[in-house]
């Protein structure tokens, strides 16, 4: 029955149609070929009327694959305002690190100027500060900021235009601003108390927070000098967290972004410069390990985790200081009992 059925259709197929499927056009010497394998002969007569050079049978140009439909291709705004983002959430805030940090290194390496190495918190600690042990942490640094917070923005940013378009026109009123800048705030607070908790568990801590501890008196770069788990559970993840809930502009994640590489690097930097925020709270846990877990001090004060502080001479110089004097001389340490 089979090859019956292919016998119909050479006989029903009009001379000069193009064949539906094989795209072979027939005529009188050409036959369609809908079934060749049931008729070797045709397969015969197909390939040698080929090599005759009869047109007809020419094998037709290979058609290009029909493409498959496509999603939706993003537009070139749309690609512009990612590309803005995604360098507005992580160049201008790491622009800001180095700058500031640049200044630092300068004291810490050089011992210079004496206006800013006069204000040492830990007195006789890196002056000048070890090569090597610096030339390890700007690698981490580095491998932190581009190889784990430059994608972990680029994968987040989808989310983020999600819950609220940060490339929006509408810049957000500056009271806006500012309660954004308070929620971000207690935000970090808590998840970087928490995490940062339990980073000192034992288990953990051996693997992955004692390389952020190698520094028991730090420099402002260690503020990013960690393992790269803690980098995305501590640092990261406590950051973009209030941007992410708040769908937030642009404007204000940057700002965001760039005042806590800010804030994190003068906690850090070992130095109580005037009129800057007091870094002897984070200082005295670098010092202590077990103290000083937060970055306010908050959960520090409700959890008891501070004790020890408000017993020492860093909580007396816990403040703002408003003058020039260093407050290692207005508030000097005891002297050690013999
Ligand atoms: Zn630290
Ligand atoms: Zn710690």
């Amino acid at each position: 029955m089979r090859s019956l059925e292919g016998m119909w259709t050479l006989v029903e197929v009009p001379s000069a149609q193009e064949h539906k499927y094989t795209g072979v056009r027939s005529s009188s010497s050409a036959l369609c070929l809908c079934e060749p394998q049931t008729f070797p002969c045709i397969t015969w007569l197909r390939r040698a009327s080929r090599q005759l050079g009869n047109p007809s049978q020419r094998r037709p140009p290979a058609r290009p694959p029909a493409r498959p439909e496509r999603a939706p291709t993003r537009t070139l705004g749309e690609q512009r305002s990612a590309t803005a983002a995604c360098r507005g959430i992580t160049q201008v805030p790491n622009l800001v690190f180095w700058s500031l940090n640049a200044l630092f290194l300068v004291s810490d390496t050089s011992g210079k100027p004496n206006f800013i190495s006069r204000y040492r918190i830990q007195i006789g600690k890196n002056e000048p500060v070890d090569p090597e042990k610096l030339r390890q942490t700007i690698r981490a640094v580095l491998f932190n900021q581009f190889v784990i917070s430059f994608p972990m923005v680029i994968a987040l940013y989808p989310l983020l235009k999600r819950w609220g378009d940060p490339c929006r026109r509408e810049l957000p009123t500056f009271h806006w601003f500012l309660l954004e800048l308070v929620i971000f705030t207690l935000i970090e607070e808590v998840m970087f108390y928490y995490s940062h908790r339990l980073l000192h568990h034992p288990a953990l801590y051996k693997k992955i927070h004692k390389k952020h501890h190698e520094w028991t008196a730090s420099i402002g770069l260690v503020s990013l000098y960690a393992h790269p788990v803690e980098h995305v559970v501590s640092n990261m993840v406590p950051l973009v967290l209030g941007p992410l809930l708040m769908g937030s502009h642009l404007s204000s994640i940057t700002t965001w972004f760039s005042l806590a590489l800010i804030t994190s690097t003068l906690s850090h930097c070992g130095y109580h410069l005037p009129f800057l925020p007091s870094p002897e709270f984070h200082d005295y846990h670098h010092l202590k390990f077990t103290q000083c877990y937060g970055v306010l001090g908050v959960l520090d004060h409700l959890h008891g985790t501070d004790t020890m502080f408000k017993q020492s001479k860093a909580y007396e110089r816990h403040v703002l200081l408003l003058g020039l004097t260093p407050l290692s001389e207005s508030i000097p340490d005891t002297p050690k009992m013999k």
